[in-house]
């Protein structure tokens, strides 16, 4: 393996739910694992098994594919597209980013790989929306990957957008990167830094910021309203998805602990959309090829199955928790 070879390999491995683990797998899962894992499959019904690959590690029986982002790049985008009045899909086959439209302009969640991105997919894809790109105010990265702040200085240098991520991720990206490639852009200077429970406003419209470590430690889990008509929906955006961060068991039990507290708010928010920045977990492609005007909105889940994505992913953490201590 070639050392660019291998750095696309863990730059891979820094978001994608195919990345392979860097750890040993066990060939028959301890009762405590196997009990987990069969409480993350039946959470998962036939509905969210995109969320089961976080057990990949933990389960023998899994077998994951090569991970290669060079590829997963080079895959043409799809047309971007509008999941609610007031929130739109501007991404590509693997990373996504988000657009709010508000009263006094545009926040982006996330800002794809790198500048190229930037332009060719979130740019040219807000303008064949009708949407102008000068009107994005606010990139909020939803952690400090590169995958999500590689095209974050194209707005920042072009609109004057400004940048929002958290400390912890702020000061990950100004001091050590756990992942870098040169496929992805430089990290944004930091501009506005934000702890759980700050809220990021612009215009009519009120982000919530929740802070849910684990995937890295300040990774940021966008809560706001989006409306269909006069239907209003509570969303979240779960801002960091796999354990890649090699065996570390006290950075899995924050995320177990991310994914419980979630599972709280959400109930108590009656979160009913849950969306990724990555369309291998939600699915967003095809929830767009889907949507119609007059059928339900596929992107509406309705609170119990959020409630179930939620369970999936803290039960695939817990048995590769226990798997680690086994
Ligand atoms: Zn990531």
């Amino acid at each position: 393996m070639t050392s660019r070879r291998a750095l696309l390999k863990m730059g891979c491995a820094c978001c994608v739910a195919l990345a392979a683990p860097a750890y040993a797998v066990a060939q028959t899962p301890s009762p405590e694992v196997a009990q987990h894992l069969a409480a993350a499959r039946g959470a998962a019904g036939s509905d969210l098994g995109a969320y089961l690959v976080l057990g990949r590690s933990a389960d023998p029986n899994f077998k994951a594919p090569a991970p290669d982002l060079e590829a997963l790049m080079k895959i043409p985008a799809p047309p971007p597209g509008r999941a609610f009045d007031n929130l739109y899909f501007v991404g590509s086959k693997w990373v996504s980013t988000w657009a709010i439209t508000t009263s006094d302009g545009i926040i982006l969640i996330d800002a794809m790989d790198n500048e190229e991105e930037a332009e060719r997919i979130v740019e040219n894809g807000l303008k064949s929306l009708g949407l102008d790109p000068a009107k994005v105010k606010t990139v909020i990265v939803t952690h400090g990957h590169g995958d999500h702040y590689g095209g974050a200085n194209f707005f920042a240098q072009k609109y004057q957008s400004r940048i929002v991520a958290s400390d912890v991720d702020w000061t990950m990206m100004e001091t050590k990167l756990e992942f870098d490639t040169p496929l992805w852009g430089r990290p944004p200077k930091r501009d506005v830094s934000v702890v759980d429970g700050d809220k990021v406003t612009l215009g009519d419209t009120t982000i919530d910021i929740l802070i849910t470590p684990g995937h890295t430690m300040g990774t940021i889990s966008p809560i706001f309203d989006v409306r269909s008509g006069s239907q209003k929906h509570r969303a979240m955006l779960w801002g960091g998805t796999a354990f890649n961060f090699g065996k570390k068991p006290e950075r899995l039990q924050a995320y177990i602990d991310a994914t419980a507290r979630t599972r709280e708010v959400a109930k108590q928010q009656g979160v009913e959309v849950f969306i990724s920045n990555h369309n291998g977990y939600d699915g967003a492609v095809d929830k767009l090829a889907a949507k119609t005007g007059d059928g339900p909105n596929p992107f509406v889940l309705g609170a119990p199955t959020v409630q179930r994505a939620l369970t999936v992913m803290n039960e695939c953490a817990q048995a590769t928790l226990a798997l680690w201590k086994s």
